[in-house]
């Protein structure tokens, strides 16, 4: 049904997650669960880390422990593999012996590693707080209200939806549901070029930027050829020419980690250190990705840093803790965080050695705590999704 776009607009209330701080509260409406039950170490006990290693050498091959790059250092000494969320999915599912996954990550990356796992493998999440507000962005109802707007605009047949990796299980089902495709940082480019082989136009969720950045600087389209649908807004806050006329559908989503670095970070850092190389995640702004000498994956940032020569100066946009790992891995290099301020993720943060050695030790003694479940029909409607992206030429 399309709405009257001149009825009046409520701004929506601001919800319990802009609230959350470190480890504490809790956000039922989110993507993510709510917080732990049970007693938690206290972050001072000096026996942590004493302890987590006795917990894993209990459960021994019973356990695979998977480490996002965005995690703190405290909890990624403890990952059996470190990577970005599909490489992390894909080795918990070449781990069939593994009876325990723990995923050290949010609350998407889990869900997809139980789609991507056998029935008799738990996915664990040691914090139930941990999401991702990018997922959040976008809700199955919300998606569901804009594919029907582009039914009644006789357009749905035409459009090929596309979500990043970084969406809830419930959006990858509907993307599966309706002949998409997921897509990582690493292969948007392919799985937009299969796409529109497909149709004519593509609904990108729930990332603007990556859908953004990957039409117009790697595949030739105009910024015009954008238009960028808010599901907060009637009909999105479009019209329906717009909606027709455009090539890319961009769900209004962001992540607010990368959203955070401006034009004006490129500007300073340039003047500071000159010849500083600019390396940048495509979840930032178009404005920064086009002033950045070099944008990739989280994978081929680290790869990019490794292979960069001594003495060679970047300023990194991506996650603080892994722009950290970095520059100690790296001490030859000059390597700096692109923003002057503090811009870790907040909520893989929910993830510390506290939440760790809770989850590890109630395990060792028998007790699955924070099991991430992906209903069956959902989990086959991801699948789907995901294994077009597996196939993608
Ligand atoms: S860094 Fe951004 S996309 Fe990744 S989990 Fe955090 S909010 Fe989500």
């Amino acid at each position: 049904m399309i709405k009257d776009v001149t009825s009046t607009w409520i701004e929506p209330s601001s919800t319990g997650a802009a609230l959350l701080l470190l480890g504490r509260g809790s956000d039922p409406s989110a993507e993510k669960g709510v917080e732990c039950p049970g007693e938690l170490p206290s972050p001072s006990d000096p026996t942590l880390v004493e302890r987590a290693q006795r917990a894993k050498a209990a459960l021994g091959d019973r356990l695979f422990v998977l480490g996002h790059h965005y995690q703190r250092d405290e909890v990624i000494q403890f990952a059996d593999v470190t990577g970005d969320s599909f490489k992390l999915a894909r080795e918990a599912a070449a781990r069939p012996e593994a009876e325990f996954i723990v995923f050290c990550g949010v609350h998407f990356m889990a869900e997809s590693a139980d789609i991507l796992t056998s029935d008799t493998q738990k996915v664990v999440l040691p914090d139930l707080g941990a999401g991702c507000s990018m997922a959040d962005m976008a809700a199955l109802p919300q998606v569901e209200t804009a594919w029907e707007l582009l039914e009644d605009l006789g357009i749905a047949e035409s459009t090929i939806p596309v979500t990043y990796m970084n969406s809830s299980a419930d959006i990858k089902g509907f993307v599966g549901r309706n002949k998409g495709v997921v897509c990582t940082s690493s292969n948007a480019k392919r799985a937009l070029t299969w796409a529109f082989e497909r149709g004519e136009k593509v609904l990108f969720l729930p990332d603007q930027h990556l859908g953004r950045n990957t039409a117009v600087l790697e595949m030739g389209f105009d910024l015009d050829d954008c238009v960028l649908y808010n599901p907060h807004k009637p009909n999105g806050g479009l019209t329906p020419e717009q909606l027709r006329d455009a090539k890319m559908i961009l769900w209004r989503g962001h992540c607010s980690v990368h959203g955070r670095f401006t034009l004006e970070c490129v500007e300073e850092v340039r003047e500071r250190v000159p010849g500083v190389n600019v390396l940048v995640h495509p979840e930032c702004r178009h404005e920064v990705v086009t002033a950045a000498d070099y944008v990739g994956s989280t994978e081929y940032i680290i790869k990019a840093i490794d292979a960069a020569p001594a003495g060679s100066a970047w300023a990194v946009g991506t996650e603080l803790n892994l722009v950290r790992r970095l520059a100690n891995a790296h001490p030859d290099k000059q390597i700096m965080f692109l923003d002057r301020n503090v811009c870790y993720c907040s909520t893989m943060n929910r993830i510390d050695l506290p939440h760790l050695v809770w989850a590890l030790e109630e395990l060792a003694a028998g007790r699955l705590v924070n099991q991430i479940t992906v209903d069956a029909d959902t989990a086959r409607n991801a699948r789907v999704a995901l294994d077009q992206m597996l196939a993608l030429p």
